[in-house]
């Protein structure tokens, strides 16, 4: 029996289940027919004119995208915006989409997991772990190396487990770090947790300047790896996962995203 979109979102429900999205957020099937089948897929980190025009091209039926498009309510489906654009294009071409964005960071296997596995930290918890209910599940996380690094050899840790070149860093390159915590994407409002929970550093894609000044203040450091970057191995990973899982799909992790943010 061939896999449909259905069959596809009853497995993302399981992998990354949808009650553990935030509140604010906007997860599952977000386009297309749960009834059609499913023969190509692409994983993304985000829907933008590229991605979109890679999946029509090479014929996908769904697209599993970390970024939710849409996002925000619709009122308008019209070519006048980019989101519209898209999503035009997209229905036209008959291409689902599916987002399991914060449930994917939150759940077991998700990508905050991911990182702390991909660092070798032990004892990895959420940051909002509570021992009286202990969870696997939860935002961010936190965990032990399994001995104390200088920062700098941390950063250079991180580099080698997301292939990049280069991190922005908070604080004394020679300070001895033992406790990290992890929030992929855009975390600063998880900073004050990670202090509370005792990390020497804190690891995120992206926060503010103001951010940025109160770590420096409290003696937590911090490594900002972009918020491309602190994402994008997970959905490469989402894509993996799919292949095993569904033998009869062509799987494949866009080849056409990239950060758009460039250093020149
Ligand atoms: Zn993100």
């Amino acid at each position: 029996m061939p896999a449909t979109i259905r069959s596809l979102c009853d497995f993302l429900e399981d992998f990354a289940p949808t009650d553990l999205a935030e509140d604010w957020d906007n997860v599952g099937l977000l386009v297309g027919d749960p009834q059609r089948p499913v023969e190509r897929l692409m994983t993304c980190l985000t829907v933008t004119p590229a991605s979109a025009k890679e999946a029509i091209q090479k014929k996908a039926d769904l697209i599993v995208t970390h970024h939710p498009l849409p996002f925000h309510a619709v009122k308008q489906l019209t070519t006048e915006s980019t989101t519209g654009r898209i999503l035009l294009d997209l229905i036209r071409a008959n291409v689902a989409v599916y987002s399991p964005h914060t449930a994917f960071d939150s759940t077991f296997a998700g990508i905050n997991q991911q990182l702390a596995e991909g660092l070798h930290l032990s004892e990895i918890h959420p940051l909002d772990f509570d021992p009286q209910s202990p969870s696997e599940t939860g935002i961010g996380r936190c965990g032990l190396l399994p001995t104390n690094l200088s920062l700098a050899d941390v950063a250079s840790q991180l580099k080698g487990f997301l292939t990049i070149e280069s991190v922005q860093a908070v604080g004394d390159p020679d300070k001895p770090i033992q406790k990290i915590a992890v929030g992929c994407g855009s975390a600063g409002h998880l900073l004050s947790l990670a202090r509370c929970r005792g990390c020497d550093l804190f690891i995120t894609g992206e926060t503010t300047f103001h951010n940025c000044l109160e770590a420096e203040a409290t003696g937590l450091s911090l490594l900002l790896v972009g918020h491309y970057h602190s994402e994008r191995f997970g959905l490469e990973e989402l894509a993996r996962v799919l292949a095993k899982s569904f033998k009869t799909i062509e799987v494949w992790p866009s080849a056409a995203e990239s950060s758009p943010l460039r250093r020149l």
